[in-house]
């Protein structure tokens, strides 16, 4: 039958009222994008208030073996995918901890998928799953690290606890009650045995309750928060040519080899000749002149609430107290202190304290 016969042998009245359900149900589903889309700008302007407090940035380097060393084209490839490039370190840390790069399901993401431990027999398949499982429990936490690494060793049933008993926010006791709970209802399938003394002490033998801190030993310079964020338009410290002669992390400490912690970066410079600048605004608030450690060295405070750190200066040209700005001489390149030749050392501190140290890297855009 031809479709214009059809139409006609339908009343014009029963036309009208299909054209009106019709209308109606397109205007209901408006309607229904309209409120989840404010609701969802509602939790943005929510959680972007919240942030300033809570979302951390990775700040430090892996400690890695050699094994896992080979898999970081592929954990830079899936973090990009998964959206959290910035923690690529963190990931590799999180992997040390899993299985030091020595198992084929490295980040250990079976139970993730449902499926026994060490299903997975392809490691790149692994790291897919393992860091899409993380980009999910790093949303679910907002941001929050601690929340999420041990939400990646719980399941994201740990962060809803956390949110109903600790404001959202990890401790190392919620961890514990959290572990001891799940090991009451889990203990008679056999699956979880205690790992650690602790564990077997306070019976939270489900899943692991050192996690966190046990993937935090692996990164050296460790984790920031969000309010301390590069502003990437710091100036370098040294004018001119920039040589960067020894990198911030372990190092072999240069006067008795052994393994030490190198709480900057050191730039070459040349004594008693090359200017030594302050990176951003800010105010001096130490001035030290002496012939040991640092040398004579220069700290100034900036607003975000870092400090940058001058050392081994030759001279010092500002006065404790003073306000500088942006670019401001402080002194010139010495070797000064325990120093084996001329060189700028500088670091990048959250607290006045000597150990309080990130990484000045990506603060310098290095
Ligand atoms: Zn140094």
């Amino acid at each position: 039958m031809p479709w214009s016969l059809l139409l006609g042998l339908v009343p014009r009245k029963v036309w009208l009222w299909l054209i009106g359900i019709l209308v109606a149900l397109f205007l209901l589903q408006m309607l229904l994008y309209a409120s989840v889309i404010t609701g969802l700008i509602g939790y943005q302007k929510s959680s972007s208030s919240e942030d300033v407090r809570s979302v951390d940035v990775v700040n430090g380097t892996a400690q890695v073996s050699a094994a896992l060393e080979e898999y970081r084209p592929l954990f830079e490839e899936y973090a990009e995918k998964y959206g959290v490039s910035k923690y690529v370190e963190l990931l590799l840390a999180k992997t040390m901890q899993e299985s030091g790069g020595r198992l084929d399901d490295v980040m250990q993401a079976s139970e993730s998928l449902g499926l026994p431990p060490n299903t997975i027999e392809d490691p790149e398949r692994s790291i897919n799953v393992g860091i899409r499982y993380f980009s999910e429990m790093l949303e679910k936490a907002g941001g929050d690290i601690n929340l999420t690494l041990q939400a990646y060793n719980f399941g994201g049933g740990f962060i809803d606890y956390a949110n109903k008993h600790n404001n959202g926010e990890y401790s190392k006791e919620l961890a514990i009650e959290f572990s001891r709970m799940k090991y009451q209802e889990l203990k008679h399938t056999g699956m979880y045995s205690c790992i650690r003394p602790e564990s077997a002490e306070t019976g939270a033998c489900y899943g692991d309750i050192g996690y966190v801190e046990a993937v935090l030993s692996y990164l050296k310079g460790g984790v920031i928060e969000a309010d301390l964020q590069p502003t990437g338009d710091w100036v370098m410290p040294v004018e001119g040519a920039l040589t960067q002669t020894s990198n911030y992390g372990m190092r072999s400490d240069p006067f008795d080899g052994t393994p030490d912690m190198h709480r900057g970066i050191d730039f070459a410079c040349t004594n008693a000749v090359t200017p030594i600048q302050s990176v951003d605004n800010g105010q001096v608030v130490e001035v030290v002149r002496k012939n040991s450690g640092y040398g004579n060295n220069v700290l100034v405070k900036h607003d975000e609430g870092l400090y940058s750190h001058y050392a081994h200066l030759y001279t010092i040209s500002v006065q404790n107290g003073e306000m500088i700005q942006k670019g401001t001489k402080v002194g010139k390149c010495g070797s000064t202190g325990n120093s084996t030749g001329p060189h700028l050392h500088f670091e990048v501190r959250t607290k006045k304290q000597y150990r309080s140290d990130v990484n000045p890297a990506p603060y310098l855009g290095l």
